[in-house]
């Protein structure tokens, strides 16, 4: 850390160190110095501490004193090595983390042995360190999301630069058929330069590593304990490279790099030439399904929702909206260019936030069934939507990943003629945010319940009686245990 501030202004304690370290250098000690510019020892102590701010008067006499021209107190840079650890050493001490932790101010004097500062300068910094690193979190996480989901918006998430990559590769290669194999996908690799090392000890943190000095991609053996589509963490690594990905300069800047891998992965996986050829077919049979789109290129159900919506309007003009949302309620992903209006917080974030009780993102955990192809129409404040949903179950519990359009485009889809049918008036908290009136008279100010927060979630927590936690669900199930 250097000690002049950004602004041009002279940093106190550089000065001070400055002027302790020129007056040392002159022999002279401060009763000295002192004297001979006319000023009490106590005051010129507190210069040298970088307490007070000198006049510039004082400062002209002291340069006088000691024989330097002005210029030589007022530069920016430390007198030493060891001035310059105590100069960082009081910068650390006045940032507003070290002082909300109420420990004592340590003064860097000659009393504070060398190894002591270096040792108190190493843990500033890597306090530092983490801190910043802490701070790309929930609010800097979600405005990132909702820009991107915005630009994503603007183009119909259909990424033609992607494509275009995308379908070089595949040519380069020489694929001519539908679905990539794992044999193309190895051929992929090969001719980007890279070999594929499947190994047991991954960091857990990480989905791959790539040595780029050797240009080996190592991958985890036990595949898919996460439930990623192990050929796509092999694409979506070679995305990087090919898409010329470079240390992510923000979190932003590394969720358009997540979003862009993931979108070359599928345009892989699933070539837009014989996705659009397949989609074509289905659309003139009106039976555009996610699930058939899945089995023809053997991928998830998730990938191929999303994928949709990357083809659905640059190719066939109908708008979509997609989802996922887990079985409390909360929405893990959503985009939209169908005018669906999702939940919102007063940020305009999404992520975190309930999902009306009537839309078919959750009333397909009502159903008898909800692993079997769901439909329904939602009329809602916007209008009416049509929707299809897909439940997956995984290990932090149940998703529905949902695809919907606007009313006049679901006769397009299998399940567009549905009587399923329900009406959602969120955000009219009458609608479903608010618990029946006679359970609130029943339970209202006789429950208790503890909230479990999911760490990601924090900043979004939805407003309610106990944050964090739906009291309809509350207040059902202590009925359901008191009639029992
Ligand atoms: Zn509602």
């Amino acid at each position: 850390m250097t000690a002049s501030s950004s602004d041009g202004s002279v940093d106190l304690v550089t000065l001070g160190q400055r002027l302790r370290h020129l007056r040392r250098s002159k022999n002279m000690t401060l009763d000295q110095l002192s004297s001979a510019v006319g000023r009490a020892p106590s005051q010129l102590s507190l210069i040298e501490n970088g307490k007070r701010e000198p006049k510039l008067s004082v400062l002209q006499a002291i340069a006088g004193a000691l024989g330097v021209p002005m210029q030589d107190l007022l530069r920016p840079e430390a007198p030493s090595r060891r001035a310059g650890l105590e100069i960082e050493l009081a910068h650390f001490q006045r940032e507003p983390a070290y002082q909300a932790l109420g420990l004592p101010m340590v003064r860097g004097g000659r009393r504070l042995p060398a190894d002591a500062l270096e040792s108190l300068i190493g843990l500033h910094r890597e306090l530092t360190r983490v801190l910043t690193e802490q701070s790309a979190t929930p609010e800097v996480a979600r405005r990132a999301n909702q820009q991107l989901r915005e630009q994503m918006r603007e183009r119909n998430n259909y990424f033609a630069d992607i494509e275009q990559a995308a379908a070089e590769i595949l040519q380069s290669v020489k694929h001519t058929t539908g679905p990539l194999s794992q044999r193309g996908i190895l051929d992929i690799a090969a001719q980007l330069g890279f070999t594929l090392h499947y190994v047991p000890d991954l960091p857990d943190s990480t989905r791959s590593v790539t040595d780029l000095r050797n240009r080996r991609i190592y991958l985890p053996q036990v595949a898919s304990n996460k439930g990623h589509d192990p050929r796509a963490v092999v694409l979506q690594t070679l995305g990087h490279f090919v898409l010329g990905h470079e240390d992510p300069s923000d979190y932003g800047d590394f969720l358009r790099q997540r979003v862009e891998a993931n979108y070359f992965a599928a345009a892989l996986l699933m070539p837009e030439k014989f996705a659009v050829d397949f989609l074509r077919d289905a659309k003139a049979d009106r039976a555009l399904a996610i699930d058939d789109f899945r089995d023809a290129f053997g991928v998830s159900y998730e990938t191929a929702a999303h994928r949709f919506t990357n083809l659905a309007t640059h190719h066939f003009g109908i708008p979509v909206h997609f989802c996922r949302v887990h079985e409390s309620g909360t929405v893990y992903k959503a985009y939209e260019n169908d005018g669906v209006r999702f939940p919102a917080d007063v940020t305009g974030a999404i992520e975190g936030q309930p999902v009306c009780r009537n839309w078919a993102s959750r009333t397909v955990f009502q159903s008898a069934n909800p692993y079997s192809s769901f439909y329904q129409f939602t009329d809602t404040v916007g209008g009416t939507y049509w929707c299809t949903v897909h439940v997956e179950s995984t290990r932090s519990g149940e998703f529905s990943v949902t695809v919907g359009t606007p009313y006049e485009h679901a006769r397009w889809f299998r399940g567009g003629d549905t009587t399923r049918r329900t009406v959602s008036r969120c955000p009219d908290p009458d609608c479903c945010r608010r618990p029946p009136a006679a359970l609130v008279e029943q339970w209202a100010g006789h429950a208790w319940p503890s909230a479990r927060v999911h760490s990601h979630l924090l900043a979004a927590l939805p407003p309610g009686t106990f944050p964090g936690v739906d009291a309809q669900d509350v207040y059902e199930f202590l009925e359901r245990r008191v009639q029992s």
